[in-house]
């Protein structure tokens, strides 16, 4: 990672999210916060063309300071999304995924996501390997505007999540810095995909194994029964 300045960093994990899956169809999106400026990436454009004069600059509460050029763009309609965790959690960058496997683990739940005992978790801060990773998962609204006062309030009552997941939706994901929220949104998608294998095998990635080992329902000793039984 070379980039310097924070549009540069916008722009160049962009092109990285999008080949991750988590900002395709104009989906999704990043937004840095650094020396009380907000950096955002545009509305409704191709995520990984985006260029660095493309991108909102806004003081804390959200007034635009600099605008890109190409006035048909207008900012994140997930901006006050951001600033719910620029405000409630002082973080310095916020990425927005729409990423298979977020969308696909709020099916499987209903107030919250939960593992553990996976070493990922321990990616998350403020986790250890044994900790019980819990992620709240709120419904979607029809515009993503409209979803935070409930992101705000998921926030307030799962203090130790980074993340927040929206039904049929994604996932919104923080951390201290760039660096640390980049780090975050990997092992959050990693345990969201283990977890969707996990449950294709019978394993419950939220119960505690025994002895280091998978209990698969229907199973013995840790045995993976093919679905249909034994063959
Ligand atoms: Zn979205």
């Amino acid at each position: 990672m070379q980039a310097s300045t924070p549009q540069a960093v916008i722009v160049e994990l962009c092109k990285l999210f999008y080949g991750l899956g988590w900002v395709t169809g104009t989906g999704g999106g990043i937004s840095l916060r650094e020396g009380g400026r907000v950096y955002m990436a545009p509305s409704g454009v191709q995520k990984e063309r985006i260029v660095e004069s493309d991108i909102y600059v806004m003081d804390e509460k959200g007034g635009v300071l600099e605008a890109p050029a190409n006035t048909s763009l207008s900012p994140s309609e997930c901006a006050p999304l951001f600033f719910k965790a620029f405000e409630l959690r002082d973080a310095g960058a916020v990425i927005h995924s729409h990423g298979m496997e977020a969308m696909l683990v709020t099916l499987r739940h209903g107030e919250r996501f939960a593992c553990t005992q996976l070493e990922m978790i321990k990616g998350i801060e403020g986790h250890g390997f044994f900790d019980t990773l819990e992620v709240p998962i709120v419904d979607n609204t029809a515009r993503e505007r409209e979803l935070a006062d409930r992101m705000a309030a998921a926030i307030e009552a799962y203090p130790k999540s980074r993340a927040v997941l929206v039904r049929r939706h994604g996932v919104y994901i923080w951390g201290r810095d760039w660096v640390q929220a980049k780090t975050h949104a990997e092992c959050y998608h990693y345990l969201f995909e283990a977890s969707l294998r996990m449950a294709a095998m019978g394993v419950d990635a939220a119960e505690t194994p025994a002895g280091g080992r998978a209990l698969v329902h229907g199973g013995l000793d840790g045995e993976i029964i093919p679905k249909g039984g034994k063959p």
